[in-house]
């Protein structure tokens, strides 16, 4: 036997057996589309997008077995087979006994606050996702982020830019302790890029809370690949079963809350998992009126047979290895090709820094608009602004746009789509667009809604 280097090529650790065709449109067609959409790439028919990263939120595709258990799925309004399926892999993974499935993160959001917390309390966060400060502001409470001080800079290279602060927990807690009713630690910390939580914060966290009684849930949206984040840069990791590294991160906290359309490969679910037996009750009866019966909660009992298997699969580490090393091999390529990237490159997502990119737009005229325009009119991605757009608003006294901290786009990669010819692909049409963005010109809005105005604006260009 001959002894080989280890391969730098890392593969797909699957091979396809159901295809879905791209759409293969040309830049005239796509010159047309952001014509008619104002613009704004939200309004484009997906029927016009070859590359698709505006989320990873319900866009993996599912495996064979998945499919297989979509078959399987038992249909019983109550008990069913698929319910207790799941229950018993959720509880395996997470420790907790009470497992209640929903229809998706937000709504498992919205039973978790309408019964843990009061009017007027507060909720902390390494930093709240945008629906779960939603939720708690819902529900009268103060929704405050901590992220520790290493996420200001957008270029440092720290391993856990996801963590909260821990002193600044510390000081604030000493004061105010009484007031705040929960912490939610979300992991990977999607709001600031998809950067990991280290296993010594979580943990850190958990005894600081214990002091004050106040409980600990994990927000666990993208708890593989930050589990894997920590197998690959936390000392004393390195040789830990991924599943037993996610394991004891669900070990320090109360409870746990899920989108399951991120790291479940599903396309639609969620679920609450706790032990609190009076909380479960509540919860249980509460969401018979908007989610449904407590064994199915908003989902079809195939959704729970395809959920069940998605959450085994996702602790595949050859999985997560392509996972992880797919998303920083697309952040070097787009960074080489000359566009200046925010660092390291998280877990689901690359983010560019448009105001670097395009320093003669200023933030009022939108640069990350006119570059997520262009990456869909020259390269055909679909990719989402993340800065004033998104973020900023027009103050009603002076008129004037209140600008966001800084001027991104996001490229999310949904997971087990995109072969690496495609990233190739991406990364060589985005290399020959670098020397044409000094020419590129910014936007104004031609009509804006009061809230949450970037997912209906329509623009003008410059
Ligand atoms: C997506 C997401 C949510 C909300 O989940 P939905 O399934 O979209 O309702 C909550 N928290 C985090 C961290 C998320 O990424």
């Amino acid at each position: 036997m001959f002894e080989l280097p280890k391969p730098k090529t890392i593969i797909e650790p699957f091979r396809i057996k159901s295809v879905e065709p791209l759409s293969m449109i040309d830049i005239n067609e796509r010159t047309k589309a952001l014509v008619k959409s104002g613009y704004n790439l939200f309004s484009l028919p997906a029927s016009l997008v070859t590359f698709d990263l505006l989320t990873d939120s319900g866009t993996s595709a599912m495996s064979n077995t998945q499919w297989a258990g979509i078959m399987m799925g038992d249909e019983s309004y109550a008990g069913s087979k698929s319910y207790l399926k799941f229950e018993k892999v959720v509880s395996d993974l997470t420790g907790f006994e009470h497992v209640i499935p929903t229809h998706q993160g937000r709504s498992a959001e919205a039973l978790l606050m309408n019964s843990m917390i009061k009017p007027g309390q507060v909720v902390i966060g390494n930093t709240h996702f945008d629906t779960t400060r939603a939720n708690i502001e819902n529900a009268s409470a103060q929704a405050l982020d901590m992220p520790c001080k290493e996420n200001e800079s957008s270029e440092l290279e720290a391993p856990f830019k996801g963590n909260i602060n821990i002193s600044q927990l510390e000081e604030y807690l000493k004061k105010n302790h009484a007031q705040v009713s929960l912490l939610i630690m979300t992991v990977t910390n999607n709001s600031v890029g998809g950067q990991p939580v280290s296993m010594e914060n979580i943990k850190k966290t958990k005894e600081i809370l214990l002091k004050y009684n106040i409980p600990l849930f994990l927000d666990c949206a993208r708890f593989a690949e930050n589990a894997y984040f920590i197998k690959l840069r936390e000392p004393g990791f390195e040789e830990v079963e991924v599943k037993k590294i996610a394991q004891e991160m669900f070990s320090y906290c109360d409870g746990a809350l899920m989108s399951a359309k991120k790291d479940a490969f599903a396309n639609i679910g969620g679920f609450l998992a706790f032990n609190d037996e009076k909380l479960a009750a509540e919860i249980r009866s509460a969401m018979v009126i908007t989610e449904g019966f407590p064994t199915y909660g908003g989902l079809a009992g195939r959704d729970l047979e395809a959920l069940s298997i998605g959450l085994q699969e996702i602790l595949d580490e050859s999985y997560l290895s392509y996972r992880i090393s797919s998303v920083d091999y697309f952040g070097r390529g787009i960074e080489e090709a000359g566009f200046a990237t925010v660092r390291p490159y998280g877990g689901h997502a690359v983010y560019i820094d448009a105001g670097k990119c395009l320093p003669h737009i200023p933030p009022h005229q939108f640069p990350g608009q006119a570059l997520s325009a262009a990456l869909y009119q020259y390269v055909g991605i679909r990719s989402v602004e993340v800065g004033t757009v998104m973020l900023g608003h027009k103050d009603p006294q002076t008129g004037e746009e209140v600008l966001a901290p800084k001027e991104l786009v996001r490229l999310a990669m949904p997971r087990r789509v995109y072969t690496q010819s495609h990233v190739d692909y991406m990364i060589e049409v985005m290399q020959s667009l670098s020397p044409h963005l000094k020419n590129l010109k910014g936007f104004e809005f031609e009509y804006q809604a009061p809230v949450l105005r970037h997912f209906t604006a329509r623009f003008k260009p410059l």
